[in-house]
């Protein structure tokens, strides 16, 4: 008899634990494991930024190779190309005989877009495609209201959630990927060659950054081991989340969430266990806090669809926003008038991540004193994280923009005041201070 092959496309799910779309590939006899870098998303957006920048392109070619390091140690191999996922994975599917294909689903337009072209593409050839939930703390059938009655005020969301809806037990990390017999796998692509080839360089590495960030789920586990575990800082999250200088004022996890290398069931049930072994207290509680905003924000992502991506969004009445291109580009060099800005501005231009204390400011700043539309901030934002989720980065943005689901009418942060509040010794500004900063901003 011939084995049944499934096709994994491995997309914002490089993992190998808690995947539950890997979980369903891995009901076959055989799967066939592929990565696509698909060019799009390193292509120039409307305001003239290519999508993912060196940063978040490196991180990404890191977890990749660390995905590939564990499917092999498991016996099998990864697939890894570059092109259209409509293109490529039909072809796969043909060559190695698989009937259907699973990958995470994803509730963003673009990625949307591009899951219904693969869909109509296996269609065609008689395949079949599952799309299966992995990216929130909470699964999407598991929420005690339907989509259209999401409410638009994250506390009556959380408040129902965390009385009636549980979450899910975490999938163990599967002991072999059978692959069919001589597939072997592909070479990461060179770092250098693909930026050179998006028009892009690595910058230099920054001895300030908050932490080196390595791609992977060995990274991400070490990570959490680290926060958790060696110096117990879960323990004091809450009192030091809105720090801006050091590596453990806060988790750091965003970055593995984002590529899923870490899942956030996987970080819940690590809370669990800190709170039996060692303590639970406001701060253990407070980061499933916050894992249950980036679930808010994907969930407001699936209700609204494009609408959350449009310059008013959830607000119709809101005024308009101009795009001055002199004070943005200021803003992203990190040379307007307000020091807290550009220190937070730089650090994100030379590494890649800042605080959230510091995104909310920045992105006030933009919107309320420049007067510019909170997309140009969020294409800056998307082109630089190297967290960059589409629906938290658009929720955040729009929410402090006031067109977003925020019951109060004014988001605009004094930012001096915040300065003296969060960096009263100036120690922040101080540290992100000397920088003459060359951007080859595409
Ligand atoms: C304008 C703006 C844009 C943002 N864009 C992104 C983005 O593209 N990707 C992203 O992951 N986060 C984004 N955030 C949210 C937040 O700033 C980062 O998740 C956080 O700073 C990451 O650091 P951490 O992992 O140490 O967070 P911690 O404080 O340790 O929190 C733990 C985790 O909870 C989640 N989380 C925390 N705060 C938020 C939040 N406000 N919204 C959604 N999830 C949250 C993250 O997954 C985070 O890793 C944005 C915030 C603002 C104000």
């Amino acid at each position: 008899m011939t084995p049944s092959r499934t096709l994994h496309w491995f997309r914002n799910d490089l993992r190998l634990d808690d995947n539950p779309a890997l979980a369903e590939a891995l009901r076959s006899d055989e799967t066939v494991p592929v990565v696509v870098l698909d060019n799009r998303f390193w292509t120039e957006d409307r305001w003239g930024h290519v999508k993912t920048g060196p940063f978040r392109t490196r991180f990404l070619l890191e977890s990749i190779a660390d995905l590939k390091l564990a499917v092999e140690e498991r016996g099998g191999a990864l697939l890894i190309l570059r092109g259209r996922p409509e293109d490529i994975l039909p072809a796969l599917m043909r060559e190695h005989g698989c009937t259907r294909l699973t990958a995470q689903a994803e509730h963003t337009p673009e990625e949307l877009d591009i899951q219904v072209a693969v869909e109509r593409a296996v269609g065609a050839e008689g395949g079949q495609c599952m799309w299966i939930e992995g990216h929130t703390l909470y699964h999407p059938d598991d929420l005690p209201m339907d989509l259209e009655a999401l409410p638009d005020i994250f506390t009556q969301f959380r408040n129902k959630v965390e009385k009636l809806s549980k979450v899910r037990e975490c999938i163990p990390a599967p002991s072999r990927v059978n692959t069919p017999a001589g597939l072997t796998s592909d070479a990461v692509p060179d770092l250098a060659d693909l930026l050179k080839s998006t028009g892009q360089n690595m910058p230099p590495a920054d001895s300030r950054s908050v932490l080196p960030f390595r791609g992977g789920a060995s990274e991400a586990r070490a990570r959490l081991k680290h926060y958790f575990w060696d110096t117990k800082k879960l323990a004091v999250y809450k009192k030091t989340r809105n720090g801006l200088v050091g590596a453990d004022y806060s988790s750091k996890f965003s970055p593995w969430l984002a590529h899923g290398c870490l899942s956030p069931r996987r970080i819940a049930s690590e809370v669990c266990r800190f709170e039996d072994a060692v303590e639970a207290n406001e701060s253990t509680y407070w980061l499933v806090f916050e894992l249950i905003w980036r679930d808010y924000f994907r969930f407001v992502a699936m209700k609204y669809g494009t609408r959350l991506f449009h310059a008013k969004a959830l607000k119709p009445d809101s005024p308009n926003r101009g795009t001055q291109r002199t004070a943005f580009e200021a803003w992203k060099e990190g040379r307007t008038r307000d020091a807290f800005v550009n220190a937070n501005m730089r650090e994100l231009a030379r590494t890649g991540f800042m605080s959230n204390r510091g995104r909310q400011n920045v992105a006030s700043y933009l919107v309320h004193d420049l007067g510019i539309d909170w997309r140009l901030g969020a294409s800056w934002f998307e082109h630089m994280l190297l967290d960059y989720d589409p629906a938290s980065n658009a929720g955040n943005w729009i929410y402090v923009a006031g067109v977003g689901n925020d019951p109060r009418p004014n988001r605009k942060f004094n930012t001096q005041r915040q300065a003296e509040m969060y960096d009263g010794d100036g120690k922040y500004q101080t540290l992100w201070s000397t920088d003459a900063l060359e951007l080859d901003v595409r």
